[in-house]
């Protein structure tokens, strides 16, 4: 019986996910037994013509992780969409936009400006900066167009499966992987991951005391974290009440906070803004009837870039999606 087809791409995205596959270990022969790898750019010489060339849903599942950030990119996973039966969005960057999508506080020209123009380490004496269309002596060398906003896969195609994490543990792989060969997936657009959040999960959950109030704002470089406390006890934000838990609690293990990468549970719509109103809910209410406006001030302003760390992960996928540029 022939093998089910199966394909990885990577768009804008770190290459961490690629590597989350190798992860896989020994269990990477397992699959490789099962399936048939007929594209994953990054590890096997297959091209597009190939991919082309096969006929539509020929492929059983397509893992995509980064977000869509240039032509090629929406190119290709069009491409896939229309080659695959099903298509899993591999990662956070695929599934919310990732650490890419803070991109989406800036746009293309800002971006340009500044990484080929005004970064102290490039020297650029013509501001040249990459065209699309370039012509030299050989002929016209070409340059997808960079897109000004960074899009979730789910913005660009449609999408079976979320498998999220930056990058998503091998267990969480493993499990995917048997569920997709032995057809036993969840409803459409399901997150391949459990439900609760991480503060469920989390060891230091039990400890958490019954009322918390944070009087300071510390980062976690300023403190040596106490590992039997919460996070939030010591005044370092945590964003375990709005993630989904699933990732074996690794940066909470390592004794630093979470900062969203399995995205929201199922009940939250945007991650961000959820985690904003959840830590400033336990700002001082301690002292609540002493605080002045001032002292207000003070500690809000001790949470330092609040737009980047509240959606470290997700901006594209939030209700706002990116900064209106002037
Ligand atoms: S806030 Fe962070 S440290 Fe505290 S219980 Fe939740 S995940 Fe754990
Ligand atoms: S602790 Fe949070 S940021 Fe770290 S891997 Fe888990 S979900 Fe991601």
């Amino acid at each position: 019986m022939a093998k089910p087809k199966v394909a990885f791409y990577w768009n804008a995205s770190c290459g961490g996910c690629e590597e989350a596959v190798i992860d896989l270990n020994e269990d990477i022969l397992k699959v490789v037994e099962a399936v048939d790898i007929v594209f994953w750019p990054v590890a096997l010489d297959f091209k597009k013509k190939d991919v082309e060339a096969m006929g539509d849903g020929e492929i059983a599942v397509s893992f995509i992780n980064g977000a869509i950030r240039t032509e090629e990119q929406e190119e290709m996973v069009k491409l896939l969409r229309k080659k695959s039966g099903l298509i899993v969005a591999f990662g956070s960057c695929s599934h919310l936009g990732g650490i890419p999508g803070l991109a989406n506080f800036w746009d293309r020209e800002t971006i340009f400006t500044r990484v080929y123009k005004t970064v102290p380490s490039t020297a650029n004496p013509n501001g040249i900066v990459p065209q699309q269309k370039t012509n030299v002596p050989e002929g016209e060398l070409t340059l997808p167009e960079f897109y000004d906003t960074v899009k979730t896969l789910d913005q660009t195609i449609d999408v079976d499966y979320y498998l999220p994490g930056c990058a998503p543990p091998p267990d969480l792989i493993m499990n995917a992987v048997t569920a997709i060969l032995e057809g036993k997936l969840p409803e459409k657009g399901a997150v391949l991951a459990p439900e609760k959040s991480l503060c469920d999960t989390c060891p230091r959950g039990e400890k958490k005391p019954e009322k918390l109030s944070i009087k300071e704002i510390k980062r976690p470089y300023e403190i040596i974290p106490d590992p039997e406390k919460c996070f939030l006890e010591e005044g370092i934000i945590c964003l375990g009440p709005v993630t989904r838990s699933g990732c074996g609690e690794r940066c909470i293990n390592a004794n630093m906070p979470c900062r969203g990468c399995f995205g929201p549970t199922k009940e939250v719509i945007d991650q961000g803004a959820k985690g904003l109103s959840a830590i400033a809910s336990i700002l001082g209410v301690e002292d609540e009837e002493k605080m002045t406006e001032e002292d207000t001030k003070k500690l809000i302003d001790q949470i330092v870039d609040p737009a980047g760390l509240f959606y470290m992960y997700s901006l594209p996928s939030s209700l706002l999606k990116r900064k209106r540029m002037a």
